[in-house]
């Protein structure tokens, strides 16, 4: 590190088990980029004086999480078409001060899946209409049938705009809906830190594709019930790792090495960060 060093940043709160700065500073360094990255704790009363921070410190870009994604939008001073249909930001460029805000939650779930599956033309059911959930449905909707099914009906029926199918999450619908689709992804917090999961083990097939986006434990219930059924699953470590390519790419220009990320991840992982 020196006087040039560049500075990226991830803020949130909570932050500081986020695996986000071992895997970009393991990129840096693989890539030969004199930039480091960083966890910053934002309280949201702080954000707004996060944000000018930002500027005054000329911090190169930035990943946002929880629950800062929606209302950094009023600080920022353009957003990509993506972030603005689902107001949410989770990378930030600072280009020469301008503040530019993206997502990439819903491309990282898509390129996750289509390293194992085929999504264009598929039937998927997805389970959360949350942050992620809205994310996941409005990117693969461009490519695939989506039916949304949440506990609070509401706020899945209004993805109907971008011709997203919503519904509540009852045990008829998930019945038949799961027959229906090709693929299912769990977009919910269900299965975070317990050993718990929204979907009856009977309901799994051989053949449906399985993906949980929750990856603390990396192998949740239903990912371990999807496998005994002969399911195709996709862990959440996938679309961590995908998200946070993306966001490295929109600041660096660069592919990077998923299977780099995914192993700095894991240790992460396995560390309790
Ligand atoms: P969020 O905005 O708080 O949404 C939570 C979602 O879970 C909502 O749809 C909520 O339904 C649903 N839910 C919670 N408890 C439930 C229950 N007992 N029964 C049924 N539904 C329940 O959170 P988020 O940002 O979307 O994150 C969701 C999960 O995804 C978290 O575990 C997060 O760590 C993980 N995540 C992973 C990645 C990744 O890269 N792998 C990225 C983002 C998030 P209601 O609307 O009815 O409350």
């Amino acid at each position: 590190m020196n006087g040039e060093t560049k500075v990226y940043a991830v803020i949130g709160k909570p932050v500081r088990h986020s695996l986000s700065p071992v895997m970009h500073n393991a990129l840096f360094k693989k890539y030969g980029i004199n930039a480091v990255y960083v966890a910053f704790e934002v309280f949201p009363e702080q954000l707004r004086d996060a944000i000018l921070g930002v500027r005054a410190l000329g911090i190169a870009g930035l990943n946002v999480t929880m629950p800062h994604k929606e209302k950094i939008i009023e600080y920022l001073d353009k957003v990509s078409p993506d972030s603005k249909a689902i107001s949410s930001v989770n990378t930030v460029i600072n280009s020469n001060g301008e503040l530019i805000g993206y997502t990439t939650d819903g491309t990282g779930a898509r390129k996750a899946l289509e390293r194992f599956t085929n999504v264009e033309g598929s039937r998927v059911l997805i389970l959360g209409a949350g942050g992620a959930g809205k994310a996941i449905a409005y990117e693969l909707a461009k490519y695939s049938d989506v039916v949304v099914l949440n506990r609070t009906p509401e706020k899945a029926r209004a993805l109907e705009k971008f011709g997203i199918k919503g519904d509540a999450l009852t045990m008829e619908n998930l019945s038949y809906y799961i027959e229906w689709a090709d693929i299912l992804i769990n977009a919910t917090s269900v299965g975070m830190g317990k050993y718990e999961s929204l979907v009856p083990k009977e309901l799994l097939r051989e053949g449906l594709v399985v993906m949980d986006i929750v990856y603390k434990p990396i192998k949740t219930k239903l990912l371990k019930d999807a496998e005994k059924a002969g399911c195709l699953t996709v862990d959440g470590l996938w679309m961590l790792v995908y998200q946070g390519a993306e966001s490295f790419k929109l600041w660096t220009g660069i592919h990077p090495d998923v299977e780099l990320m995914r192993r700095v991840a894991l240790e992460g992982l396995r560390k309790g960060k």
